[in-house]
């Protein structure tokens, strides 16, 4: 019965933070130097330094070259861990077996450590496993109480077109409009029982991903990969039935191309990431300046996340940057979209739904 209570007294604090700050975190994670060439040109003021503010918390922040100083709800600098980082997410993955939607976005530049945080490397998971260990666990641990389904998706969206990475002969996907939130029709769902048998999806997916790619690296630059997890939780005892689901997302690089050297199908998908990342960043707008109209319809990716950005689901978004000088430009663009998300609250959008 420990664990149930820990999570409980973890999940109490969480849900204190969202009724004080509402629904849209922002986390900041900078990576690492690549080498000791690398000039850095981002500090972590001492946080011990820092003045505490009344209610004894420590403000988070980050400096950018000794001048601009950004603050959001967590920074990470190149010592966190990635359990450093999970542990911290844990309580907002778990929210959904309790009917929360979530979505879990990374925005950054190429290179600035999105799919280090999100998917990890060979022994160092990222978000995706942990979360899907933990939500395994945690429905194993209370199979007296409860009966757990999940099921996983994988999908991409590519010059504002979604593929199927669990069924690429499938037919063609498109949002609807359901009852309760959008869908995609004819998505495949495959439904898993271990960790061991999501690491075989997800491998299915990664394949089908870079199968038609002539060159993997610039092509999931360029595209936002999406994973859907279903939740459907049981009450054995009353047989009250919750479902939820969770939205975790490789955005495309957020970096501008110099317009010299953007031609042809090069020029077509920065076209098409800048529309997507600006309609994200509308959204937010949006729902921050208590607009009636929330435009979720400007792109398939914000169409998509609708029913994880709106209502009382929660929102997570990382803002990955590098620590470079010569990405100086990129990061402090990616800090000011930031800043913009982290005003935003969901409540304001769900009287507006
Ligand atoms: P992106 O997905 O934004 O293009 P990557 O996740 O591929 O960026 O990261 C770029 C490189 O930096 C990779 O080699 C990755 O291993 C490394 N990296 C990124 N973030 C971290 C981190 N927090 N700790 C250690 N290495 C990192």
């Amino acid at each position: 019965e420990k664990w149930w209570t820990e999570l409980q007294q973890r999940r109490k604090l969480f849900n204190q933070l969202q009724e004080l700050r509402g629904n849209v975190r922002v986390f900041c994670r900078c990576r690492p130097p690549r080498d000791s060439f690398e000039s850095c040109i981002v500090d972590f003021p001492d946080r011990e330094d820092t003045m505490k503010r009344s209610d004894g918390s420590v403000p988070q922040v980050i400096t950018i070259d000794g001048g601009k100083t950004y603050e959001f709800d967590r920074v990470y600098g190149p010592e966190d861990s990635q359990e450093a980082v999970y542990d911290d997410i844990s309580p907002l993955v778990t929210s959904v077996l309790d009917g929360y939607n979530v979505c879990i976005f990374a925005y950054g530049q190429t290179g600035s450590g999105k799919t280090y945080t999100m998917n990890g490397e060979r022994g160092q998971m990222g978000i995706n496993h942990r979360a899907l260990e933990e939500l395994f666990q945690t429905s194993r641990e209370a199979s007296d109480r409860f009966e757990t389904s999940i099921s996983i998706s994988m999908l991409e969206i590519y010059n504002e077109n979604l593929h199927d990475l669990l069924n690429t002969s499938g037919p063609k996907l498109e949002i609807k409009k359901g009852s309760n939130e959008n869908f995609v029709s004819n998505l495949r769902c495959i439904e898993v029982h271990s960790v061991n048998e999501v690491w075989e999806v997800m491998a299915i997916g990664s394949r089908n991903r870079s199968s038609g790619a002539t060159c993997m690296n610039e092509h999931s630059s360029r595209s936002h990969l999406v994973v859907i997890i279903n939740v459907t939780r049981t009450n054995l005892l009353n047989g009250d039935r919750v479902e939820a689901k969770m939205y975790m997302v490789d955005l495309a690089g957020s970096e501008r191309l110099s317009r010299t050297n953007a031609t042809g199908d090069r020029l077509k998908e920065a076209q098409h990431i800048n529309k997507s990342l600006s309609a994200l960043g509308d959204v937010f707008s949006s729902i921050l300046s208590n607009n009636s109209h929330i435009p979720f319809r400007n792109s398939k990716l914000t169409y998509l996340l609708q029913p994880a950005l709106g209502g009382d689901a929660k929102t997570l978004m990382f803002v990955n940057i590098s620590p470079s000088d010569s990405d100086g430009s990129e990061t402090l663009s990616s800090l000011n979209f930031a800043s913009r998300v982290s005003k935003a609250e969901l409540g304001a959008a769900r009287q507006n739904l």
